[in-house]
Formats: structure tokens, sequence, C-alpha cells
């Protein structure tokens, strides 16, 4: 059974506290309570002053730091102890009290970041070239940034206090509805309740009848739920009206794309490249249906593999490959990894009610990050593994840069994840000697692809028009939503998949819709630029690898556009993503001439 694969791996969350009723849990957000009373009290005057009393920034910001370091333990805990257990109402109301003190205690600070978002320009200007702030300078370029859409202090502060009981309130209702679904699978002739990642598991059996029953329990599942998950994401898509309109944001991914610090129109650039290159999808999924006998896919043949199937891999295994992949990329990467796997920052083992998917998780730079997976014994969770330690790699790394500029923008946060994922693949591929079992990796690695790629920006298509519509007629049904869905998929697909009607519930369960409106595209963003840069690898191994340590030490503390310069990239160039595209390309020749091959 799937679920011993890794029966017994949980994280160890005492470095950040030993239990929610730890005292130093409570210890540390009354000094945060304290420091921050004493930060408003000794800082505001300063603003207030007009500039006759000279702003000590480089003081404050040290303070700043302090608190939130404070602050950030018993959030980073309380998330990462309800996320391993959903359905434990104590943890939940736990997660609320702690996340209801941390907005009371950063009002404090609020007036810090709307006073400096409207701070006098020359005196901003000259602030910023001094060396006292350096290591923070990006930090307060990037507020200076969001200037435009800060409101006044109280306003911000009701803004905050607010959105525990909208956006954040109906993120978690997704999260303990769809956590808590139980979806129905027969299995030897027994009724048998599965999870979420256990059921999209079964997508990628071998076995067509037990992918389509997979599917179709998927569907029912979510069915069942449809008029809440229809209301959820209704509020989700008009809490971020609501914002655009108080906010004063031209376009609903503007929000987004300003934290991701790229602009509107390179974002609509790479949808399109992407989109003009969904014929390379019809293409591999044609030759998939020749591979797997049939004369068309169905949606739930999608993730077919390709040759026989693979047999599980315990958990123990999966460590070797992994660590083994980053290890002939570089001895200092496996070295890191390493230590998640030794020192228990992994909960890995499936359990009812833990949340689904994976993620890691960024703490304080005194510490480290947690990731949370869950691992079924599958070649492509060997991947997740692979892909959550290149998060952990890089936020470990990035911790030098400090509190306030060690997260990277989503675009730039899932590089290391997808480039640990691409150093795994070409091991496996390298060491494969038999055509048969090349072709059935080659073949997943396309599959993978496509989902990060392609499905990332029909998803994000689906959400523009989501958004759209909202904003143009209110409320959605449904049927519209479902409608919405089908049409952006389609569109993909062209005529090399049959769409089922399970297909219309897929919007249903994606996080990211609920939790970070916007976040997909950067997905495809990640994909196509560590595409590019694997070939800067390919090309000198040895230039590129403390280059790119270099790049992701950097974390969030310069722009993405700068990051990537390191590497000689400039996305900032029209065809920039061309390269990637032709690169997937490639990979689905490569596909078909093995596919020749193996029928001689
Ligand atoms: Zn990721």
């Amino acid at each position: 059974m799937s679920e011993n694969m890794a029966q017994g791996v949980r994280w160890d969350l005492s470095d950040l506290y030993r239990s929610t009723g730890d005292p130093a849990l409570e210890a540390d957000l009354k000094d945060a309570e304290t420091l921050a009373l004493e930060f408003e009290k000794k800082y505001r005057p300063f603003f207030e002053s007009n500039g006759s009393s000279p702003l000590p920034l480089a003081g404050l910001l040290r303070d700043y730091k302090e608190i939130l370091t404070r602050l950030t333990k018993p959030g980073v805990f309380a998330h990462l102890s309800f996320a391993a257990k959903t359905d434990d109402p104590a943890l939940g109301a736990f997660l609320q009290k702690i996340q209801h003190r941390i907005t009371q205690i950063s009002c404090h600070l609020l007036f810090f970041e709307v006073s400096w978002a409207r701070f006098d320009e020359r005196a901003v200007k000259k602030f910023l070239s001094d060396s006292a702030i350096a290591g923070d300078r990006h930090y307060l370029e990037k507020l200076r940034a969001q200037a435009p859409h800060t409101l006044a202090e109280n306003e911000e502060k009701i803004m905050a206090m607010k959105s525990l009981t909208s956006a954040q309130a109906f993120s978690r209702l997704f999260d303990e509805v769809v956590n808590k679904i139980a979806f129905t699978v027969e299995i030897g002739g027994r009724r048998v309740e599965k999870t979420e990642s256990e059921v999209l598991s079964l997508l990628h059996s071998s076995d067509r009848p037990q992918r389509k029953m997979a599917s179709e329990s998927l569907a029912e599942g979510l069915k069942s739920h449809t008029h809440l998950l229809t209301y959820i994401y209704n509020m989700i898509l008009a809490d971020h009206r609501l914002s655009l309109e108080i906010r004063k944001y031209p376009h609903p991914m503007e929000p987004r794309n300003l934290a991701n610090e790229i602009d509107l129109k390179s974002v609509l650039h790479l949808i399109e490249s992407v989109k003009g290159a969904y014929p390379i999808v019809r293409r591999f999924y044609r030759l998939k249906a020749k591979l797997l006998g049939l004369e068309k896919l169905s949606d739930y043949d999608r993730y077919a593999p390709i040759g026989e199937d693979r047999e599980k891999i315990d958990f123990k295994t999966c460590r070797e490959i992994v660590l083994e992949g980053y290890r002939a990329f570089s001895p200092k990467a496996a070295e890191i990894a390493g230590e998640f796997f030794d020192k228990r920052w992994i909960d890995a083992e499936i359990r009812q009610g833990k949340q689904g998917g994976g993620f890691c998780c960024q703490t304080t730079p005194e510490l480290h990050p947690y990731i949370l997976v869950n691992y079924t014994g599958s070649l492509r969770d060997v991947m997740t593994v692979a892909h959550e330690l290149g998060h952990g790699l890089h936020q470990f790394l990035a911790r030098k840069v400090g509190i306030l500029e060690s997260d990277a923008p989503l675009t730039m946060a899932e590089t290391a994840s997808v480039f640990g994922e691409m150093l795994i693949f070409e091991k496996l591929f390298d060491d494969e000697k038999d055509p048969h079992k090349r072709l059935g990796l080659i073949c997943g690695k396309i599959d993978d692809n496509f989902a990060t790629v392609f499905r990332q920006i029909a998803m994000t298509d689906f959400e523009l028009a989501a958004h759209g519509a909202g904003i143009a007629g209110g409320e959605l049904s449904s049927q519209t939503l479902e409608k919405l869905w089908v049409k952006t998929s389609a569109e993909m697909y062209g005529d090399s998949v049959e769409l089922t009607d399970n297909a219309r519930h897929g919007w249903k369960y994606i996080p990211h819709f609920i939790h970070t409106p916007f976040y997909c595209y950067a997905y495809a963003f990640a994909q196509l630029f560590v595409l590019c840069l694997y070939q800067k690898y390919k090309e000198d191994k040895n230039a590129f690898v403390p280059r790119y340590f270099e790049m992701l030490s950097l974390g969030g503390s310069k722009r993405p556009h700068d990051i990537a310069g390191l590497a000689g990239l400039d996305i900032g160039q029209k065809d920039f993503w061309r390269a990637g595209i032709n690169f997937l390309e490639t990979l689905v020749k490569q596909a078909e001439t093995l596919a020749a091959e193996r029928k001689r």
C-alpha cells in the first residue's frame, strides 16, 4: 500500500517550538509586542517631524528585523502544525489565534511602511544611496514601488485586520473542505477512501480502467462540494476585485506582477508565446495516443506512463536518488539537501487530514526551511521531493541576505526547484540504457514540463477569464466557471484529447487560485527560464555552478532581471521564451525518434 512508502517520515518542529503550549512561543509573541510598541513610539515622531529631525533609518531597520524575526516563528509554527493535521479543530483554532495576534502586533509597524511609501522623493533617494542601509536597499525600493497602491495608515490597519475574516478565512475553509473530501475508489472489489494526493497519483497509473476510475472519483468528490467550492472561489474573486478598486490597480494581474517584479507586458508576452506553442502539446498527445495503442487520448490518459509500470520507490531510495542527482551537480548542494533528511525537516508520509500537494516553508535566517510532501512512492513523487529540496536549498542559501530580502519573488522562487527536477531527470535518463525505458522517462519528463508550462498558462488563462467575467458581471455560477475551465483547457488540447464530462470540475481543487491569485504563470516562467539556465550549465559546468549558488544566495535582494543577468540571460528580451519552448519541442522530437526506433 502506498500509505506505507514513507511511513514515519514526519518533521520535527522542535527547532521552532516543542508544542502549541510551549511557553517560548508566548514569550516570543510578548517580546514582539513590547518591541513593536517601543518601535512605534521611537520612530513615528521622525516621520511626523517633516524632516526636522533626521530619520535614523539603519537603526530602524535593525529593530524592525528583530521584531519580524520574533513574529515569524509563531506564525510558521502554527501554519505547519495545521498543515500536518488540517482536520484537528484545536489546531485550526490555534492558527486563527496566532494569526490574529500577529496581525494585531504588525499593526504597530504599519506606520513605517506607509510613511516610507509616502516619504519625500528626494529624501528617499538620499537614503537609498547610503551604504549603511545597503543590505536592505531592495526591500526599501520595493516598498516605494507599492506607493501608488498604499492607503493611509488607518485604512491599511483595517484592511489587515479584516483580511483575517475575508480572503484568509476563505483560503483556510478551502483547505479544510478539500482535505476532508474522501475520494472513493474500488480496489479488489472493495470501496476504499483515498485522499486527494492518492487519487491524483492514480491518474498516473498504467492501468486505463484505474485511471478512469480515479478521474471519476476525483470528479465525484469535487462535484459533491460544488456549491461550497464555487462560493469560496467567488469570494476570492470578489475580495480581489475590491482590492483592485480600493488600491487602484489597473489590471487584475497587477498586484501579483508588482510582487513578482515583472511588468504586465512581459507577462502577457510569456502567455502569448506559450499559447502560440500549443500545437506542440497536440503533437505530443497524438504520439502518446499511438504509444498507448489508442485512437485518441481521453483526459484521464494524459498522465499515463509509457512503458511498464515502475516499481514503487521507498523513501530511503528516493533520498539516495535525489542526493546523488544533487551531488553530481555539486557536493555542497547534496550536503545541504542531506541535512533536510538527517535533521527531519521533511514531512513525507501520507495521512488523512494532512494538507495535500507539497511545499517548502521559509522560516527565519537563524533557522532553516521545512518541507511537506505526500509521498506515495511514484517516480513523480521523487521529482516532487527533488523540487521541494530545490526550494529548500534556495531558501537555505538566501538566509544570509536577511529576513527582509530572503524571499525571492515567485518567478525566481521556482528556479531552484525546477532546476533540481532537471538534475534528477538527467541523472536517471543518463543511467538508463534500455531504449524502452528511456522512452518512458522522456515521455514522463515531457508530461511534467507540459504540466508546468502549458497547463499553468491554460490555468492563468482561466483565471484571467474568471476575474474578467467577475469584473464584468459579479458573482459567477458554477456552470459559468466550468464552461470557462473547459474552454481554456480545450484551446490547449485542440482535437488531440477527448475531454470527458468530468473535465469541467478541474478548477475546483487548484489551491493557487484561492491562496495566491495569478501564481500559476510563475511556474511557466520558471520552467522556461530554467531550460535556458540548464543550457548554460551544460555549456560550462565549472563556470556555472558558483554563479548558480550566487544567484540563489541573493534571494529577493535584487530584481529578477538582474539575477538572471548573472547567468548571462536577458529575460526582458522579447523572444526570450522562444529558446525554452524550442527545447520542449526538441524533447518531443526526441520522443518521436525513440518511438520510431522502438518499432523497428
Ligand atoms: Zn515549487
